[in-house]
């Protein structure tokens, strides 16, 4: 379903806003669809409250409307919401509901549609922007066309002033973006920077000025298999055959990451299955391996759910998973001599009961 979500911030809109927008990119049950600009608009209540900076996000989801309002109060709350006490409160981030496609009604005290949404510029011109089609109330009205008489009620904010040179606390703000389509995540880098400070460097030094940035992106990169589904992997790549002789995909190079000390652990996947009716594209198994490995990780358990992934998918007669890598956790703390790796396997169906099938796969993995 979709879904468009209004976003406001008036304490340090320049990183919660884009902040709140890639924690919604990351969610895994959350997929980002559009973002409109942001518009500065005045906040509601007693004088004297900062302005607001105000956003819509089109997003799709499988989230009901009630799980989907508690998902954005955690997210609220990572990034330092409170709801408690005064309703006119300066607030870091302010995550609402405003429509959600083929639902009307209540959800926890908040109607769904905004019954507010054609009454407020803040509200119904950045909705404009991310679903101008989008029918709304009584009248089927298009948002597009009760936006155009609150336009010039509101001021959008050039993207450049989003991104300010402000105590040049961290390379966005130097006007050192990331590229469309890379992670912008303000507070992301902000906590990277704050590490390097702790950890005795100089995070301002020729060199290291984009560290915060560069890491972000990588590790955004690098744990994309959260947000990722093995639906969209596997999609339509699945195919009817009468073959049942093992298929094997051997050395899939994987890169992962130790989830007790976030270090790299690295190496080849050895890939096998019997099939029953159902074939798979031999890229998508690679991409499975990709899905899993881009995560913080044990050895073990990636290798089982690489195992399980491929029954989930194909319900084969048989599955087989080798995983051999080396870990940056040993070789680098001194733990253990380089050069030596770690081997583990899943075996399920015809290659658990059967040793003749799983001595056939051990030889040719061997080789
Ligand atoms: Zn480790």
């Amino acid at each position: 379903m979709k879904a468009v979500i209004s976003a406001g911030s008036n304490i340090d809109p320049t990183r919660n806003l884009p902040s709140a927008i890639a924690r919604l990119r990351r969610h895994h049950a959350i997929r980002v669809l559009g973002v409109s600009p942001t518009y500065a608009s005045a906040a509601v209540g007693p004088a004297g409250q900062p302005d607001f900076t105000n956003a819509a996000v089109l997003i799709e989801t499988d989230l009901d409307p009630g799980t989907l309002k508690s998902e954005l109060r955690l997210l609220e709350q990572a990034l330092g919401r409170t709801r408690a006490g005064d309703p006119y409160q300066a607030r870091t981030i302010d995550l609402d509901i405003v429509l959600y496609e083929g639902f009307s009604g209540n959800v926890d005290g908040t109607r769904i549609p905004d019954p507010e949404l054609a009454e407020h510029a803040h509200l119904i011109v950045p909705a404009a922007d991310v679903a101008p089609r989008w029918e709304y109330g009584e009248g089927n009205s298009r948002l597009i066309d009760l936006a155009t008489p609150f336009h010039d009620r509101i001021s959008r904010i050039m993207d450049t002033q989003l991104t300010p040179v402000r105590n040049e606390h961290y390379a966005s703000e130097r006007g050192m973006e990331a590229a469309v389509d890379e992670v912008y995540d303000p507070e992301l880098e902000a906590n990277v920077r704050e590490m390097i400070v702790q950890l005795g460097e100089d995070p301002e030094r020729e060199g290291m000025v984009r560290t915060p940035l560069r890491v972000a992106k990588a590790m955004d990169f690098l744990t994309s298999g959260y947000t990722t589904s093995l639906d969209e992997i596997v999609n339509n790549a699945i195919f009817e055959s009468d073959a049942d002789e093992m298929v094997l995909v051997k050395d899939v190079e994987f890169y992962s990451l130790c989830e007790h000390h976030m270090l790299p652990f690295f190496g080849k996947a050895h890939v096998a299955y019997m099939p029953d009716k159902r074939i798979i594209g031999l890229s998508k198994i690679a991409r499975i391996v990709d899905l899993y490995s881009r995560r913080f990780q044990v050895q073990e358990r990636l290798t089982n759910q690489v195992a399980d992934a491929i029954e989930q998918v194909l319900d084969p007669h048989g599955v087989a998973v080798v995983m051999e890598a080396s870990h940056f956790c040993m070789m680098m703390r001194g733990v253990q001599k380089q050069g030596s790796s770690m081997i583990t396997s899943a075996m399920r169906g015809g290659f658990r009961s059967n040793p003749s099938s799983r001595a056939e796969f051990m030889n040719l993995i061997r080789d």
